[in-house]
């Protein structure tokens, strides 16, 4: 998780702890989907994220929006960017004329017909998004609430599928999901992949711990029961009896138990005595 300039980067497994803890108060009921065309899998290579997140900042300010125009961003590689200067709590600039109640997506690259291939890792980076969205703010998987940018007019009318030439764009792309932008395609691909994501997210909870906690819990665990170890009370070590005869020294002691180190202490203590 880092924090710089304009935005915050997050590894994937670290999404969900985060959009689970956000306060968010605006009611939001839609989820737009965008692939950037620019940013794309070429302009990426070998770029720096935060240099590629303040790009499309500067030309979004450009346009004259008051900032970033989504809310999240979900690159190739996997990592997620919430633009802190479009919070979940402020309206995004993403479809013009429909962006009350909506959060924008917008998925690194070109995935118009004979672009870019989206890679795995940014395949199941957007699954995970997008069903964890849903689960937050309890938003059904379906296409009245996961819309595609393609879906609408210029004017931000709601067309309900891609109509070329009508349409205002081809975002998220003709070939997005390997499958294209039409409402049938998101729903027997993109879709199906979201509420799979979306069901396995249940089944665990939303109190369930990620990968990444679960570690750092067994860690802890480890840790508590290796303290607990260390300050254990024990009766006398066979050394220490064989050293000094007995374990209460011949009736000096007496609740002869001690911790481990305690029974290091003592010995030391009566061997400089000796
Ligand atoms: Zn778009």
């Amino acid at each position: 998780m880092i924090t710089k300039g304009n935005f915050l980067l997050l590894e994937l497994p670290e999404f969900r702890p985060w959009i689970l803890k956000q306060h968010i108060t605006r009611g939001i009921s839609r989820l737009q989907v965008h692939h950037t065309w620019l940013p794309n899998y070429s302009t990426r290579k070998g770029q720096d994220h935060f240099k590629c997140l303040e790009g499309m900042r500067n030309s979004h300010l450009a346009n004259g929006w008051s900032g970033t125009g989504q809310n999240i961003t979900i690159f190739e590689d996997g990592k997620v960017a919430i633009s802190l200067d479009r919070d979940l709590n402020k309206v995004p600039a993403g479809i013009a004329g429909a962006n009350t109640g909506a959060i924008c997506v917008e998925i690194i690259g070109d995935f118009d017909k004979g672009r870019d291939d989206m890679t795995s890792l940014q395949r199941e980076a957007v699954g995970h998004v997008y069903a964890c969205l849903a689960s937050k703010l309890k938003i059904p998987v379906d296409t009245d609430h996961i819309v595609y940018h393609a879906w609408y007019t210029p004017s931000g009318s709601f067309l309900g599928d891609y109509v070329p030439n009508i349409s205002s764009k081809t975002c998220p792309g003709t070939n997005f999901w390997g499958m294209g932008n039409t409402v049938a395609s998101a729903k027997k691909g993109f879709l199906q992949d979201v509420q799979y994501e979306y069901d396995k997210l249940k089944e665990s909870g939303d109190d369930a711990m990620t990968t990444v906690e679960k570690l750092e819990f067994d860690n802890l665990v480890k840790k508590v029961a290796k303290l607990e170890e260390e300050t254990k009370k024990i009766p006398a070590p066979k050394w220490f009896v064989s050293e000094f005869g007995s374990s209460d020294l011949g009736g000096k002691i007496s609740d002869p138990s001690f911790t481990l180190e305690g029974w290091r202490t003592l010995a030391v203590g009566l061997r400089v005595g000796k």
